[in-house]
């Protein structure tokens, strides 16, 4: 069926990130709720057909571990996805609100997000592109989902918002303006499953408080600025980070004009976190405490040479997946207690 603005019900706000807003809202209809993503594009009438025809390979997806579409359609000047609604929050909302998630569900979440990427790249051949706890969803039957991917290049490079498609979990090789394969989301799911397990992005804690001199930092950001950027891609606009930030951490992020980053109050510069990303050694999880399966996946996960990176099909062969597959933990149950 045709979707339109007039034929929805806006019943709340689910969250916005750098490319627009989502809202849960009911399609009169059919009766369905859903949620709808509104991003502001910045393209010619041309383009924004091509745009739609692209999204409509994420309206062909079907398997267990992708958020489904219902389809998209124009509003000027926005685009609006209609996506099956999720009844529970990312992975990013679940961890703020119950703290360091349990390792077995995060192994499960390992499972999902291996089988959601090579759902895409063997059946639609795309990668995608944006991993990161906000784009892995979960909803009351215990279902592990991804949602964003990047289907459509067109899309990532006519969203208005010249920040998107940078991003805090960026791989070395990213950052460094290297091409794009699916390795580079690998390393994102090795920071994501540090993230959900100890509860910290693992970067944030190693920062001390930076109140970096702006003229410096600018000079910097201008350096990195063509290096931070697949090479369509418009140049960065700092203002337009957000990060999530506690009032204390926003006060001084405009000092500094770093990248607050979550929870633990640290500061940090976008520019100085892509230099440690790149320069120090990978994030590891934390020596003894979950034990030798998962830190052996994340290892293969976090190797900063993408060559020696683990492919997906490789750390399909790891240990912890099937331990994870068959930890018997209720993922239903879990999901019932937030
Ligand atoms: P980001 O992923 O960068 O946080 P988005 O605009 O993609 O920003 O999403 C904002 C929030 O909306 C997400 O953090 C998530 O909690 C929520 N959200 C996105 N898609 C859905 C969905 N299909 N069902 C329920 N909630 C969603
Ligand atoms: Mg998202």
């Amino acid at each position: 069926f045709d979707l339109k603005n007039d034929d929805f019900t806006t019943l709340e706000e689910l969250g916005a990130g750098n490319g627009g807003s989502v809202m849960k809202v009911l399609h009169n209809l059919t009766g369905t709720v859903m949620a709808k993503k509104i991003v502001l594009i910045d393209a010619k009438p041309a383009e924004r057909k091509k745009l739609l025809r692209e999204l409509q390979i994420m309206h062909d997806c079907d398997s267990p571990y992708i958020v489904s579409s219902y389809g998209a359609y124009l509003a000027e000047p926005n685009i609006c996805i209609c996506m099956e609604f999720m009844d529970k929050p990312s992975f990013d909302g679940i961890y703020k609100k119950i703290g360091a998630i349990d390792i077995r569900v995060v192994g499960k979440v390992a499972v999902a997000v291996l089988e959601g990427l090579r759902y895409l790249y063997d059946v639609h051949r795309i990668i995608h592109r944006d991993i990161k706890p906000s784009n892995i969803l979960c909803n009351s039957q215990g279902d592990i989902k991804l949602c964003d991917f990047g289907v459509s290049g067109e899309l990532v490079n006519s969203i208005a918002n010249t920040f998107v498609g940078t991003s805090i979990y960026m791989s070395p090789e990213r950052i460094q303006g290297a091409t794009y394969s699916v390795k580079s989301d690998i390393w994102s799911l090795g920071i994501t499953l540090i993230e959900l397990s100890v509860g910290q992005f693992p970067f944030s804690d190693s920062f001390s408080d930076s109140d970096a001199d702006s003229d410096l930092e600018d000079a910097a950001s201008h350096a990195h600025r063509d290096s931070l950027h697949p090479p369509r891609a418009p140049a960065p606009k700092r203002d337009s980070l957000r990060v999530p930030t506690s009032p204390t951490t926003a006060r001084r992020r405009r000092r500094s004009k770093g990248v607050s980053l979550h929870g633990g109050g640290a500061t940090l510069s976008i520019i100085e976190l892509m230099h440690q990303i790149v320069n120090e050694p990978a994030p590891r999880l934390p020596p003894g405490r979950f034990g030798a399966a998962p830190d052996a996946f994340v290892n293969g996960c976090l190797e900063k040479d993408p060559d020696t990176r683990r492919t997906p099909k490789e750390l399909f062969d790891y240990e912890w997946i099937a331990e994870s597959r068959q930890n018997g933990v209720d993922m239903r149950a879990w999901a019932a207690t937030f």
